[in-house]
């Protein structure tokens, strides 16, 4: 006889707990498992999270969702990296994009052959010059990249959306799936006597519900993971010091970039994301250098069009539960650890978060919920791109020059962890940068970072020297112009949104 239904309870209904349903509706076998979700109206989201990394997309086709659709109904737009102001000293910038920096020749990494070519007198463009992403950022161009054919456009692309909205439409999706959505306040968590693993929820309502696996999406609370289990919370604030932001919408502008813009400040930074009906914009700071009445002022002063409502304060810290999966729950999104929006990687850790469940899920046949194996192999994946998002986070604020501000000079001064210190030696005397095959950042992530705040290797990969000059000089020039020509030809953003997923209100606020 088959045994019954494994029972899923999911804590929670922001970007988190509906991301995890959704994938579990679509995934999972639905006589194996039954997946119930609970969300409280009192409570609420947290209603930010607006910026994405490509891997979304991936996550969208997982669930077979129509991108038009999902653009239409999340008043969504087109992302090709960051643009970062102000963050090495003011008045530079440079863009993190969502693609390579130029081609591998013979082998060797681009910027092998990049700083080769400045070391011998070539006068190469600059590097975001070599990046068809950053031209396209240039110019608010955009078109669809040619998945089949990489080498000919080598960038990819993400989505600015509204976070609510997200939610919403998730919602629906899910419970058109197959979804149980339970609206109310879990007030009482009960554990098994002997094994200490979850059992149960008791609803402020009074109503219990059972399950065999739990997902702790509830958010900062951490309810389950944190609150109930007691998984520690690891302090990372030490390195990342913003504590605090100020979130607030305004009404659309002219500058519809295909781009988030991200503008370093005395106490942490700005960002501006454009979406179809509104700007989102909020300021990232600690409370350690800036007060939370002159960061609101500076956010509110930063803004390119009227506000639609009062900022938001959000509290945080920046961190993760030492154990994402404890006993018969795993922690997704706010509930596991927060690391600042900096690189928008929060909602990608959920997505990763859900694809390895998934994998490592315990089966309905299996007696005991707990398997040191699945939860073992959960946590050293979940250490590994933290660590790695971390490191990265870190670097932007490390490499900067602008002296004489007490932030931005505590932490230039701070230890890094061993691990960044590493990357940045090995960058420094051979020009070499994390590269990983899946998985977030590597190596033109890095390269954007390092060159765009000013540092330069000292040296480049020898393997480069069997390209003779006279070659590299003519490839360099070939590339430059090709890419030129490309996003020269790129219709607008603006131009491609209302073509493929417009809803009328970014044309009608622009005037177009
Ligand atoms: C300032 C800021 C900016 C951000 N920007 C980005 C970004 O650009 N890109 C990005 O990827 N991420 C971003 N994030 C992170 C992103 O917002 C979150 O990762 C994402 O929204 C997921 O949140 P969540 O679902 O974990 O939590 P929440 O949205 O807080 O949802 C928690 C849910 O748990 C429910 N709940 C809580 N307690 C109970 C209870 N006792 N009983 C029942 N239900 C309960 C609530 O009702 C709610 O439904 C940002 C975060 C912050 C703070």
């Amino acid at each position: 006889m088959a045994p019954p239904p494994l029972q899923l309870v999911i804590v929670g209904g922001g970007s988190a707990g509906w991301m995890c349903a959704a994938a579990c509706a679509q995934l999972l076998h639905p006589a194996r498992y039954t997946v119930t979700l609970i969300e409280s109206d009192d409570i609420g989201t947290v209603g930010v999270g607006e910026a994405t990394l490509p891997a979304l997309r991936d996550f969208n086709e997982l669930l077979k969702i129509d991108e038009a659709q999902f653009m239409r109904e999340t008043q969504g737009t087109f992302k090709l990296g960051i643009e970062f102001r102000d963050w090495d000293w003011p008045g530079e910038h440079y863009v993190h994009p969502f693609g390579s920096f130029g081609l591998l020749w013979g082998g060797v990494e681009f910027q092998h052959h990049w700083v080769r070519a400045r070391q011998r007198g070539l006068n190469p463009a600059p590097l975001e010059d070599y990046s068809c992403a950053v031209r396209a950022c240039r110019r608010n161009a955009f078109e669809f990249p040619d998945f089949k054919n990489p080498r000919s456009t080598f960038f990819g692309y993400a989505y600015h959306f509204d976070a609510s909205l997200y939610a919403d439409f998730l919602r629906r999706w899910s419970i058109a799936r197959g979804v149980r959505r339970i609206e109310g306040q879990a007030v009482d968590v009960a554990l098994h006597g002997e094994t200490g693993e979850i059992t149960g929820l008791t609803l402020k309502s009074g109503q219990k519900i059972d399950g065999d696996f739990f997902v702790d999406c509830s958010g900062f609370r951490s309810l389950l993971l944190g609150d109930t289990l007691g998984s520690p919370w690891e302090d990372w604030s030490h390195w990342l010091p913003c504590d605090r932001a100020w979130a607030v919408p305004c009404e659309r502008s002219a500058d519809f970039t295909p781009f988030t813009r991200s503008i370093a400040k005395k106490g942490g930074w700005i960002w501006r994301i454009p979406l179809q009906h509104r700007t989102g914009n909020g300021h990232v700071f600690s409370t350690r250098f800036v007060s939370e009445d002159e960061a609101r002022a500076t956010l509110l002063g930063q803004l390119d069009a009227p506000a639609l409502m009062e900022p938001k304060l959000l509290r945080f810290k920046a961190g993760r539960r030492a154990q994402a999966w404890k006993r018969n729950c795993v922690g997704l999104g706010l509930a596991s650890g927060f690391l600042e929006p900096l690189e928008s990687t929060s909602l990608f850790l959920i997505q990763k978060g859900i694809q390895d469940l998934l994998r490592l899920l315990p089966a309905p046949e299996t007696g005991s919920r707990s398997d040191e194996r699945l939860s073992g192999e959960y946590n050293r994946l979940s250490d590994e791109i933290y660590e790695r998002i971390r490191d990265f986070l870190i670097l932007h604020y490390a490499a900067n020059r602008r002296h004489g501000e007490p932030l931005w000079d505590h932490v230039r001064s701070y230890e890094l962890p061993e691990s960044l210190r590493h990357k940045l030696a090995l960058f420094e005397s051979r020009g070499h940068v994390p590269y990983f095959k899946d998985g977030f950042f590597s190596r033109d992530s890095w390269l954007a970072v390092l060159f765009g705040q000013g540092l330069m290797p000292k040296r480049y990969d020898r393997l480069a020297d069997l390209l003779p000059v006279d070659e590299l000089a003519a490839k360099l020039h070939e590339l430059h112009a090709r890419i030129a020509t490309q996003v020269d030809g790129m219709p607008t953003h603006a131009d491609v949104i209302a073509r493929h997923c417009g809803t009328g209100a970014a044309l009608r606020q622009v005037g177009t």
